[in-house]
């Protein structure tokens, strides 16, 4: 069994240990596995000047180089699946296997972006003869990105793979609660030999780390995934410096269950799915709209499977769903859950935190909720899944509208009408029909509404990173 850890900032290319720490807890447990610095403000400052050089350096490095090493460190990370799978199990919860699942996902992150670093085409625009006009895209420049504690690795790869496939340098803050997924990711790119200042890793307080670093003239971006309250002040702060964002924020994803469906398959699919990560996924499919022809039957196929979900601590093999990430989740989700109650909500399985040792909650469904109740509007981010009865398409596109958030969307037919205005009126950057599989490596990811700005992933995925450059050149003074 490997041991957890030692966490370290990563400026400049050396590790850097840090007096100031905080515990890192594994939320089976309630106990402390290991610590995450504090960052001091000489820290950034440090971390500023190593991208700056940093970017200085990787700017003018091949793309082909870069793809090649980022494979390198992706190759080295897949070698190293049952460590860093370890590592997240122990400071996140959920289980191994998907855990490992989660190391497999980052790595292809990695490898798209890295064949995206070889492709960032400009146009050459017909011009008279003598003149031309070259489009170039150019790296933005060093980016601040900050990565949320749901996907250890594969949120900071995310960011990682788009930074330096577009020849950017950059400075992730990761999240305090599960430093260890970023850490290997920087251990694997110190390993192949990513130049000083390219990547740095740094952790402390939220609020100070975004307010020093995103005023400074030197970082060109701000790419953050993580809640639609953070998104808006890390966006407002980058506004008043004129610097652009990246921002991947929450999801409220609606299901429409339509008449014509298999609904035992689509039922099963979807508990599933509910209860993955402990529902803490900003594409969790959360509300149900089900046409009532049907209600009764998915309700009672959606309560049973998940009532089945197996809970426990992530190392235990067979175990499908581990405990919430940390603390503030369990609170979050046992107000939304008596709120839901007050407000007239029937509860056919689950709605109580497990035991008294660590963050474990059922798996929650509820049938019937008013619109009153807060977990309607508000993202749920637990294992909680809303089944509402709805008498048409129209009316359960109305409700899947009814939300600010616009990240994910899911459909259940057969029918090519009713894809067709689903495709055109539901408002979401991901919609998915007969799947709850809502992005890969290759397909753009992102949100409209509240749910942020811009797209990772796909040929879309490094647009935010460049810039463009209009190059114009008559071979004359004219
Ligand atoms: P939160 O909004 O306080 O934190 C979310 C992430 O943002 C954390 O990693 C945190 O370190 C970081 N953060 C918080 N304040 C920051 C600041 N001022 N500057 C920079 N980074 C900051 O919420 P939380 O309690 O950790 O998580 C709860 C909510 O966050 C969920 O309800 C969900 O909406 C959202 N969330 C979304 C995603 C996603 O994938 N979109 C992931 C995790 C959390």
């Amino acid at each position: 069994m490997t041991t957890y850890p030692e966490i370290k900032l990563y400026i400049n290319g050396a590790w850097r240990p840090v007096a100031a720490s905080q515990p890192v807890i594994n939320p089976a447990t309630g106990e402390a596995v290991g610590n995450v610095p504090v960052a001091s403000a000489a820290d950034l400052d440090d971390a500023v000047a190593a991208a700056t050089a940093g970017f200085a350096i990787w700017r003018e490095t091949a793309p082909k180089a870069r793809a090649d090493l980022i494979r390198e460190a992706a190759a080295l990370m897949r070698e190293r699946i049952d460590t860093i799978a370890a590592s997240i199990t122990r400071e996140h919860g959920k289980p191994f296997e998907q855990a490992k699942l989660e190391v497999i996902r980052g790595c292809e992150f990695f490898e798209w972006d890295a064949g995206e670093a070889t492709r960032t085409y400009g146009r050459v625009i017909p011009s008279a003869p003598g003149v031309s006009y070259i489009v170039h895209h150019q790296p933005i420049g060093p980016v601040a990105a900050f990565s949320p504690w749901n996907f250890p690795m594969s949120q900071p790869a995310r960011k990682i793979a788009g930074a330096l496939a577009s020849g950017c340098s950059l400075i992730l803050k990761a999240a305090e609660e599960t430093p260890a997924g970023a850490m290997h990711i920087a251990e694997a790119f110190h390993d192949v030999g990513l130049p000083a200042g390219v990547l740095n890793l740094v952790f402390g307080i939220p609020a100070d780390i975004s307010q020093h670093l995103i005023p400074n003239d030197a970082i060109k971006l701000v790419a953050f995934t993580g809640s639609t309250s953070v998104g808006r002040d890390l966006t407002g702060l980058a506004s008043d410096h004129m610097t652009s964002v990246l921002m991947e924020l929450g999801g409220h994803a609606p299901v429409i269950v339509c008449e014509d469906t298999d609904v035992e398959a689509a039922a099963t699919s979807s508990a599933i799915r509910a209860m993955r990560n402990a529902g803490q996924v900003c594409t969790s499919p959360t509300r149900f709209f089900v046409h009532e022809s049907v209600f009764e039957q998915f309700l009672d196929v959606i309560t049973k499977r998940s009532a089945d979900t197996v809970v426990g601590d992530g190392m235990t093999p067979g175990v499908e769903m581990g405990p919430l990430a940390n603390d503030r989740r369990l609170a979050a989700v046992t107000e939304l859950v008596a709120d839901a109650q007050a407000a007239g909500a029937t509860i056919t399985t689950g709605g109580n935190r497990i035991g008294d040792t660590g963050y474990f909650f059922e798996p929650t469904v509820f049938a019937n909720v008013p619109d009153t109740a807060k977990v309607m509007q508000v993202e749920p981010f637990g294992p909680l899944a809303i089944v509402n009865p709805v008498d048409s398409l129209d009316t359960a596109i109305e409700q899947a509208n009814s939300v600010p958030y616009g990240l994910a969307a899911y459909g259940f037919t057969n029918r090519a009408d009713y894809v067709s205005r689903m495709v055109d009126r539901v408002e979401a950057g991901n919609l998915s029909i007969n799947t709850l599989e809502a992005s890969l490596p290759e397909t753009p990811f992102g949100g409209v509404k509240s749910s942020g700005y811009g797209r990772e992933g796909g040929t879309e995925g490094l647009h935010h990173y460049l810039v463009v450059k209009n190059v114009s050149h008559s071979i004359s003074i004219v």
